[in-house]
């Protein structure tokens, strides 16, 4: 199955987004078992989201895209009795998986803890360029007017 929601739905991962993301993310979820015949969900989730540059601290487009297969398990189970790439995702009481908690973990799971442009990118870089063509304009703060009155004296 897959259906797409939005961000705005994700209040924890809202909480973590610069402003009010109105995107939307596609989320297709296949289930399947694995080699022991555990139950898994296998969770895809894509989407394009505006986070924080941390160095520049500008907004920047990223690519959230994520799969993950998911094992439901009790809280009393032991998540190592899963195998393979299975990672656990808890059951409550009535045996129930809250999905969007579960999509909600996977996004928050796939933004990188430090988001930065890409050097190029960066207006901080940008900045720093700017920053030492003005002090080298002021060592010499009077080479224009030296040229000017070279000039009237011609
Ligand atoms: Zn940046």
């Amino acid at each position: 199955m897959h259906f797409s929601i939005k961000v705005s739905e994700l209040p924890r991962v809202l909480e973590v987004l610069p402003d009010s993301d109105s995107s939307e993310l596609v989320v297709f979820l296949l289930f399947g078992k694995g080699e022991q015949a555990q139950c898994y969900v296998e969770v895809h989730i894509q989407g394009l989201l505006s986070l924080k540059c941390q160095r520049c601290l500008t907004l920047m487009p990223f690519e959230l895209s994520t799969v993950h297969r998911l094992s439901p398990i009790r809280s009393d189970q032991n998540a190592d009795d899963l195998l393979g790439e299975l990672e656990p995702v808890l059951m409550d009481e009535n045996g129930l998986v809250d999905v969007m908690e579960m999509i909600e973990d996977e996004v928050l799971l796939g933004l990188p803890m430090c988001p930065m442009h890409e050097m190029k990118d960066c207006a901080s870089s940008m900045i720093e360029s700017n920053g030492s063509l003005v002090s080298q304009e002021k060592k010499k703060p009077f080479a224009g007017l030296a040229d000017l009155l070279n000039k009237k004296s011609v």
